[in-house]
């Protein structure tokens, strides 16, 4: 393999990056936007400081691994914090029920409001450590190339063993009894973008993650978690270049021959990697007529409102959620393409401003109509987040904000509909049968990213990214951690 050009410089393909101009290989690497790190932006708003997308950071592991692997001393770049208490919730009735990777702080809680679920909830943590180990042996690690990937029978036994046919909901009511406590577990579904009433209860690993293993943040803003990445594949080798579309792959004879980019300049290559959102991007710059890809859900968009605010919150953890009343109807309305009028509202109040507060609020939204369209007045919905939040006694006074729209991450960041995820794992098929990251019907093109295998999520793109590259280097696909 002599030359590889990656399409898109968010984690899944700095990742790749890395790994590939770390052994010599030549990468050139060209994002539209103007910073490095994709859905994960640093944004600054005069003095106030937001990271949008990812601010909730598990599997930190993941992302030293990358780092390391140049010989890089990951404290060199970032330190990654590990929270205690990582996650208030509140509901309407206004009691509160925190989330904490302390065994016995969870416990002591679960024994006041829920004392079935502090007798089992050893055996929770137990199964959903057994379902991440399955996930991170079977699932993590592959690139499903060929039809006969799919054939193994290890992969057909961990098939079985994840719990594929029950849904998350019903899993966490197998431990849990309060309505909250199980609310509280159910959002885990929207990590992947999906309804815990749908998606499958091998997604109960993502407690596992939380609970266990724990919630993290980067001092100064996760977006530094991509600015390390860019920074280490450029000391490797790689060339990466900023404020540069890709508008077409090059492919003759039924194999990729290079990219060409907007401005009309070819690049020659011997492999492109895509890590702009397949569903959007194969039908843009590979085939205008092949719309196969986009048979697939997208999974749930959000509407982001970045508010930089004088006031600070002594009460607010890091992660805060402030839940609707019915939560399974929120999904039944995101699902059906409505934006609730009752919506669960996530605040993510992260310690990156002096004075005052950076406040990351997130609710959930439903992705834009197929013609493109977002199905609510942006103004208006502020207002009543705006609105819902105050009924939590959460009086907000912008200084700074920005809203960040679906409609705002379809164009910036070219995925389809404004989905987070990629495809969403409400339908089995969805989960277990993500896009293989390799193409299999032009040799030489290969996926990574969140539409992709193995999901979304940005430790899960960042496997992605390792997987394509150590295939492309004859390396085996293990995960060493
Ligand atoms: C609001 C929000 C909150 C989230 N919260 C979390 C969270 O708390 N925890 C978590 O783990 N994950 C979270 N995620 C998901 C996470 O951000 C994504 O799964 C992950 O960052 C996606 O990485 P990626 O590499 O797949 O794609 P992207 O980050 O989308 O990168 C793809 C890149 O390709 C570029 N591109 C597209 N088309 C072209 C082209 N033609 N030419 C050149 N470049 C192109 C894009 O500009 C983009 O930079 C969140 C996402 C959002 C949006």
């Amino acid at each position: 393999m002599k030359k590889v050009v990656i399409i898109g410089g968010g984690l899944g393909g700095l990742s790749a990056a890395v790994t590939l101009a770390q052994h010599g290989v030549d990468v050139q690497l060209f994002e539209k936007n103007s910073h490095f790190g994709g859905k994960l932006m640093p944004v600054q708003l005069g003095d106030y400081y937001f990271d949008f997308g990812p601010n909730t950071i598990t599997m930190p592991f993941v992302f030293r691994h990358v780092i390391e692997q140049t010989g890089a001393r990951t404290e060199d770049y970032i330190t990654f914090r590990k929270l205690s208490v990582h996650t208030k919730n509140v509901y309407e009735d206004k009691t509160t029920f925190f989330l904490s990777s302390d065994r016995d702080y969870m416990k002591e809680q679960l024994a006041v409001i829920d004392r079935v679920g502090a007798l089992r909830y050893d055996d929770f943590l137990r199964e959903v450590e057994r379902l991440y180990r399955l996930a991170k042996t079977h699932f993590f690690p592959r690139i499903f190339r060929s039809f006969f990937n799919y054939m193994s029978p290890s992969l057909a036994f961990a098939l079985l063993n994840a719990r594929p046919l029950e849904t998350l909901h019903h899993f966490f009511q197998r431990y849990f009894t309060n309505e909250h406590v199980i609310q509280a577990y159910d959002r885990y579904a929207t990590y992947i973008g999906s309804s815990p009433y749908m998606a499958p209860a091998t997604f109960a690993m993502i407690a596992y993650l939380e609970m266990v293993d724990g919630v993290y943040y980067v001092d100064g803003g996760n977006a530094r978690i991509a600015q390390t990445f860019a920074h280490l594949a450029q000391k490797a080798g790689a060339q990466l270049h900023l404020n540069r579309a890709v508008k077409r792959v090059v492919v003759k004879n039924g194999k990729v021959i290079g990219v060409e980019l907007a401005d009309g300049e070819k690049v020659e290559a011997d492999v492109v990697i895509m890590n702009a959102d397949l569903l959007q991007a194969y039908r843009e710059l590979v085939d205008p007529h092949d719309r196969s890809y986009e048979r697939a859900e997208p999974s749930i968009s959000a509407f982001v409102m970045l508010v930089g605010t004088k006031e600070t919150w002594d009460d607010l953890a890091h992660h805060n959620v402030f839940f609707s009343p019915n939560y399974k109807q929120e999904f039944e309305h995101i699902l059906a393409g409505r934006y609730s009028e009752h919506p669960t509202i996530y605040v993510c109040a992260p310690p990156f401003t002096k004075e005052g507060s950076s406040l990351f609020v997130l609710v959930n939204a439903p992705p834009l109509t197929k013609d493109g369209r977002m199905q609510v007045d942006e103004q208006a919905y502020k207002q009543l987040v705006y609105e819902r939040l105050r009924s939590y006694g959460l009086n907000v006074v912008p200084d700074v904000e920005r809203v960040i729209t679906p409609l705002h991450i379809a164009e910036q960041f070219g995925a389809y509909r404004g989905a987070l995820y990629g495809i969403a794992s409400n339908r089995r098929r969805d989960t277990f049968l993500r896009p293989s990251n390799a193409c299999k019907r032009i040799a030489g093109l290969y996926f990574v990213g969140g539409t992709t295998h193995p999901g979304g999520g940005s430790p899960m793109v960042v496997i992605s990214g390792q997987n394509v590259a150590n295939h492309l280097l004859g390396a085996k696909l293990s995960l060493p951690f």
